[in-house]
């Protein structure tokens, strides 16, 4: 048993989750080692329970992260014309299967007063939020919504393209099928002609 791994665990000042039992996951997956009907204990097998463990770690951190900390309007800069950062990789986990969903996520805003965020800061939200277990179009929606309660913008908009491997490796097997999905919020939710801007421009490939 790798008891080391207990030390590693994340101690972080969120309280509200607790940090990840390494040795617990290790515990799983053996058993879905042993499950499958492989052998945990054969060279090659024997320490993936504690890769497997590392990896679920890293791949659900934003559970122990405040997504609004990255919603800080920059100081100094304002700009009032439409923002459009677009194709942000994402990489999150699928909460029916446990299997990785990877896409592009595009964030469009209105700023009000000037107020606008850091490009990286727009990039950073988005990955404490992938980096859960998620649902797309929940991922989707927690991006527009943090976004438009911590900056207060006059409009959001979030589409998220992605290719879920739990409906791509396995079941109907659609290797190319991408979901699509948005969340709209604001000016460009009254504003067809804004929204339709924002559209093409996201849309729009160099
Ligand atoms: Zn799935």
């Amino acid at each position: 048993m790798a008891t080391k791994f207990s030390q590693k665990t994340n101690e972080k000042k969120n309280n509200r989750v607790p940090s990840v039992d390494l040795d617990l996951i290790a515990e799983g997956v053996r058993l879905i080692i042993k499950g499958i009907g492989e052998d945990p204990e054969r060279a090659g097998l024997q320490e993936t329970p504690r890769r497997v463990a590392e990896m679920y770690e890293e791949l659900t951190s934003g559970m122990r992260e405040d997504p609004q900390q990255h919603v800080v309007p920059l100081k100094g800069d304002k700009h009032d014309e439409m923002v459009i950062v677009k194709d942000i990789s994402i990489a999150s986990l699928c909460e029916h299967h446990l299997a990785p969903f990877v896409g592009k996520c595009h964030i469009a805003y209105i700023p009000k007063g000037g107020r606008i965020l850091g490009i990286s800061k727009l990039a950073r939200l988005a990955e404490t939020f992938s980096r859960r277990l998620q649902l797309q179009e929940r991922l989707t929606t927690d991006i527009a919504n943090t976004l438009f309660e911590g900056l207060k913008p006059l409009g959001v908009m979030v589409v998220i393209e992605a290719e879920h491997t739990c409906m791509t490796l396995r079941g109907v097997r659609k290797a190319d099928a991408k979901t699509v999905t948005s969340a709209v919020l604001g000016g460009f939710r009254t504003d067809p002609r804004t929204r339709s801007e924002a559209m093409s421009l996201i849309k729009g490939r160099e």
